[in-house]
């Protein structure tokens, strides 16, 4: 007599099916067992306060049954083990109760790379592709081989992606949280060799050395933005979001005089803020010093990117 246990993944759910003598039992454990197509309706019925029930419930049943989504929805009619129908009702509990579906799956692709990120750190957004991109064109600017720091790096985002693209640049990170830390060094291995150097550091108070781009995605939402996404059940760090002073630029005001003693007299700095304070920020890196003072757009098209040059003789 054969007894449907619990398998650990989603294949071997089915060769235990396949195993059953008889179409009857076959029948039997259909019943007994959920679909993926039933899966998906439940965890979107649960989430229907969700702005993306459809997409988060996909990704949550794919990442507990190792497949991707397309797969996934290959497989609709297939039944799922128990041990996978736990784990992936567990996982619809936890993004109900406001975790991103990154921290919860454990990764989130950023830049064609997939970053590890769990609970305490932000999440690469798209928002920060175009820091990349002028990143990126800024560094080819430079011709040779030079120096660039991250600044609140959390996961590692701008420093890890620049590290990959750019390989021969010499590339350092800091964060002043201890849990971002510990998945950029996870993420340090995985991305770039373990190449990048990491500093734990307020601001750049414990970062030695001159740079000739500094990047940096400091924490910018005002205190209400954030209080706002707290009451939208928002779990991610103040430490991460939160800018301080009433318009969100406390961080950025403190950066900026530490940005101009720590760039080279010819660096760059670059800045992620939001739409609403960039002409505040234009202003902040002009009172510093900054010269050739420009601003980029996000992929939404709107300003999203500072770019202040220091240009001493
Ligand atoms: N752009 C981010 C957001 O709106 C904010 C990131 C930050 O504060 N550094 O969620």
């Amino acid at each position: 007599m054969h007894t449907i246990r619990a398998a650990g993944n989603f294949q071997s759910c089915n060769l235990v099916l396949d195993k059953i003598d008889g179409l009857k039992l076959r029948r039997l454990a259909k019943l007994i067992l959920m679909t993926v197509r039933e899966a998906l309706a439940e965890g979107r019925f649960a989430m229907k306060g969700s702005h993306t029930p459809e997409l988060d419930t996909a990704l949550l049943l794919a990442n507990a049954c190792k497949l991707d989504r397309e797969h996934l929805y290959m497989r609709l009619s297939e039944s799922l083990d128990n041990t996978i129908v736990k784990e992936y009702r567990l996982s619809v509990k936890r993004r109900i109760s406001g975790e991103p579906v990154a921290w919860i799956i454990g990764r989130k692709e950023f830049w064609g790379r997939d970053f590890s990120v769990g609970p305490g750190v932000l999440c690469p957004r798209p928002d920060t592709e175009a820091l990349i991109e002028a990143a990126l064109k800024t560094m080819d600017e430079y011709g040779s081989k030079a120096r660039l720091h991250d600044c609140c790096c959390g996961p590692g985002t701008l420093a890890l992606t620049l590290a990959a693209e750019q390989p021969g640049w010499n590339i350092s990170a800091s964060d002043i949280s201890s849990i971002a830390e510990q998945y950029f060094e996870r993420n340090n291995q995985s991305i770039s060799n373990g190449n990048v150097k990491y500093f734990r550091s307020n601001l750049l108070e414990n970062v030695p050395g001159q740079f000739e781009i500094i990047v940096s995605n400091p924490p910018y939402l005002t205190p209400a933005e954030f209080s706002q996404r707290k009451k939208l059940k928002w779990k991610e760090p103040a430490l991460a979001l939160d800018g301080g002073d009433h318009d969100g630029l406390n961080v950025i005001r403190r950066l900026i005089p530490y940005a101009w003693a720590k760039t080279t007299k010819n660096g760059t700095l670059l800045l992620e803020t939001s739409p609403t304070q960039m002409h505040e920020v234009l202003r902040l890196l002009s009172d510093a010093g900054f010269k050739n003072i420009q601003y980029r757009d996000d992929l939404g098209g709107i300003p999203r990117v500072a770019i202040a040059k220091k240009e001493l003789a």
